[in-house]
């Protein structure tokens, strides 16, 4: 144990940079192969312990009252018993931080998921995220399992227990927009609401060509958006992409753009930190471009620096680390992405100042943004 703020700063176990989100993949096992996950499925790594410790330990170090760990894997409800120690854990010390903690976890809903493990996570005021692309054909195509087979069926059994336990306001679908579904986006986006699922979080898939279909994904997004615009109107809930609510503060929309801690912290087995999105496009890339780890802290560079916007250290803060080319394949798109769900919630707070039902529509969105 470090005896001082800045002996721990120093070391990197402590952070004076804000950080929001804090992403940790427990485990790398996984009944399925999805195509767009680089994760080794095979590897067979279990985060240890004192990983755990450690990166909760530092996410609640730094500066911001408002903290969310979000569990994923592989499979983390492969490991329930971890998810359960590491969540138990993360409140008493949130308690003793005095800060606010969310808790969030990732599933395929590949395997069959049990009442008594989504009573824990609905005790523990979980939100839970499902990744379901959107209908059969689409999601089959990449979400297979070990035989080749698609999971779109085993999954659906899942589905009413988590809404019937774990509520649908902190239940959500995360749809991945990829090249070749682009196209059918709304459809995907409206089965997925018709499954029961009224929080959609739109993601966009890197490390795949987008170059011939890129000018697909604005119109398609503005369809969404429009259609969930107009759903609001009949007093029906519908959420895009509920993680950039919070950020309709300024100085959350500068972090959120900028800083990579303050979002894009994630954290794997091994107990090495990245920035996302590695894990979903390089799976030794990252290794290789790890920014320290939870054992050993952040690396030198991160350990001491602050945000400023202006500043050319803050402007060139990851233009080193993304260099895998296939990083930036879905870069545009992922910013359109961002920029018009923001538009999006700017049109919804100006309406709200007139409208009855967009006023109500606003209230829900900050409850359920911190499902994210
Ligand atoms: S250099 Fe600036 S943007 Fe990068 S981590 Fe440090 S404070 Fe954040």
């Amino acid at each position: 144990m470090l005896e001082s703020y800045e002996a721990s700063l120093d070391a990197g176990l402590t952070t004076n940079k804000e950080i929001r989100r804090f992403k940790i993949a427990i485990n790398t096992a996984c009944p399925l192969r999805c195509e767009y996950c680089f994760i080794d499925k095979d590897s067979g790594e279990v985060v240890p312990w004192a990983v755990v410790q450690s990166l909760v330990r530092f996410m609640l170090s730094s500066p911001g009252q408002v903290k969310k760990l979000l569990i994923y894997g592989g499979e983390p409800f492969l490991k329930f018993e971890l998810v359960r120690e590491v969540a138990l854990f993360a409140r008493s010390e949130a308690v003793k931080a005095g800060k606010d903690l969310d808790l969030s976890i990732c599933t395929s809903a590949a395997l069959p998921l049990k009442v008594g493990w989504l009573e824990f996570l609905a005790e523990q005021r979980f939100f839970l995220s499902v990744s379901m692309d959107g209908d059969e054909e689409t999601h089959d195509k990449r979400r297979v399992d070990t035989a080749g087979k698609g999971s779109w069926k085993r999954m659906l059994p899942n589905l009413p227990l988590v809404f019937d336990t774990i509520g649908k306001r902190r239940a959500m679908a995360i749809q991945c927009v990829h090249p070749d579904n682009v196209e059918k986006m709304l459809s995907n986006f409206q089965t997925l609401v018709g499954l029961g699922f009224e929080n959609v979080e739109v993601e966009v898939i890197h490390g795949f060509e987008w170059v011939n279909k890129k000018h697909l994904f604005r119109p398609m997004m503005q369809k969404v958006l429009d259609w969930a615009w107009a759903e609001a109107q009949e007093g029906r809930f519908r959420f895009v992409v509920c993680s950039l609510v919070p950020l309709m503060l300024k100085e959350g929309i500068l972090l959120e753009d900028m800083c990579p801690f303050h979002s894009s912290m994630e954290c794997y087995p091994d107990g090495k930190y990245s920035f996302y999105p590695f894990a979903f496009v390089d799976w030794e890339g990252r290794k290789r471009s790890a920014v320290g780890g939870a054992v050993d802290g952040v690396a030198e560079r991160w350990r001491h620096c602050s945000f400023d916007k202006d500043s050319d250290t803050c402007k060139n803060c990851t233009s080193e680390y993304y260099r895998n080319p296939m990083v930036n394949e879905g870069n545009d798109p992922y910013r359109w992405r961002t920029e018009m769900a923001r538009a999006f919630m700017d049109k919804v707070a100006l309406a709200a100042r007139s409208d009855a039902r967009m006023k109500d529509y606003l209230r829900e969105a900050v409850i359920r943004c911190r499902i994210s």
